[in-house]
């Protein structure tokens, strides 16, 4: 079964071609990190703009790199949330006129679950498993006792790790996106700031990142204004350090607590070698296999978007023609 793919909800355009929700056939993405680079960020507008100029083009890509033709084509999957929503809707209009035109059946895709569908590719899913899903805009546990069930244990209680990435890589003078640039430098820093980490609760689940954020942007600007410049690498280091204990520490904890089968880890920031290195080392010594998708996999893609889709289409899940973009879909 071959399932088309099309993920528009930040600023990639993304189109794939996946068989049975485990074999990548096709998997194109047209990144618009150079427009967006110039505003330190993800300019919306901009974004919907340049989703409208390539969607077509990287449609018909993913078909001839596919070698595959729309008669072999059994459903159209598409992220229909989380996301922005100007940027949303050129996927979802693209694959609901598409669905019309070839007499397809559509299915919406939450782009969390496409995240955690990634993992797939690497290996089938052992039920009950444990997802730690750490992207741009989301930080969060979610334990699945099968196939499209998602039970949210813990998130974060205000920033993304991702985000906390791009805000101190942001103070630190890096290009957008921070993550890669900080997980570069603190490969080459030692950690030598004690900077905090948020356990919270005895027993939570959750996250909060906003007070590393500010105790780093705080120590920055303080050692400015004595005069002295702070080594780059080693904040770099000290930062990630706190949010690779925490993310390993939480996870751990709750893979053990719910005594899972599987613990897999999704989104862009599991492209991190710093929590890579740090969830392989804790999960070595335990009996739980542990499961990251290769970096391509961990950003916005249309692969596990199809994946994702899938499932849904396994089990007779269907959307209809009022499928809309859903800036703040829930996960369920
Ligand atoms: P969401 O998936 O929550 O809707 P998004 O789609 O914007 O948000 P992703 O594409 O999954 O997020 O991931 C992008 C985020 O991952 C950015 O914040 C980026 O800085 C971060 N990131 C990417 N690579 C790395 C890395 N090597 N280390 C740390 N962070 C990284
Ligand atoms: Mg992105
Ligand atoms: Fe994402």
């Amino acid at each position: 079964v071959y399932i088309l793919g099309i993920e528009t909800s930040c600023d990639e355009t993304a189109v794939a071609i996946v068989k049975n929700g485990t074999e990548i056939v096709s998997n194109t993405v047209a990144s618009q990190i150079d427009s967006h680079k110039r505003f330190g960020g993800v300019v919306p507008e901009i974004a919907s703009r340049h989703h409208v100029e390539q969607i077509t083009v990287v449609i018909e890509e993913a078909f001839q790199k596919a070698k595959i033709l729309w008669d072999d084509i059994e459903a159209i999957a598409v992220t229909e949330g989380p996301g922005l929503v100007g940027a949303l809707l050129i996927g979802v209009n693209a694959a609901k006129g598409l669905a019309f035109a070839k007499q397809k059946p559509l299915i919406g895709v939450h782009h969390i679950a496409g995240h955690i569908y990634a993992n797939r590719f690497e290996r089938e899913f052992e039920f009950p498993l444990l997802a730690l899903i750490v992207s741009g805009g989301h930080t969060e546990l979610v334990l699945m006792d099968g196939h499209g069930s998602y039970d949210l244990i813990g998130e974060t209680r205000d920033d993304a790790a991702g985000e906390a990435y791009d805000k101190v890589a942001r103070v630190l003078g890096l290009p957008y996106p921070g993550g890669p640039q900080i997980d570069q430098l603190a490969s080459e820093g030692n950690e030598t700031i004690n900077f905090p980490r948020a356990w919270l609760e005895e027993n939570s689940y959750d996250f909060s990142f906003s007070g590393l954020k500010s105790s780093v942007v705080n120590t920055i600007h303080n050692a400015a204004q004595r005069g002295e410049t702070l080594n780059k690498e080693d904040v770099a280091a000290s930062f990630q350090a706190s949010v690779v204990d925490v993310l390993t520490a939480k996870t751990y904890k709750a893979a053990e607590h719910y005594n899972v089968k599987q613990v897999i880890v999704a989104g862009g920031v599991a492209a991190n070698q710093g929590l890579r290195a740090g969830l392989e080392a804790k999960f070595n010594d335990t009996l739980i296999p542990l499961l990251i998708p290769p970096l391509n996999l961990c950003t916005d893609n249309a692969a596990m978007i199809a994946a994702a889709g899938f499932v849904a289409y396994e089990q007779g899940k269907r959307s209809g023609w009022d499928l809309n973009a859903n800036p703040s879909l829930l996960m369920k």
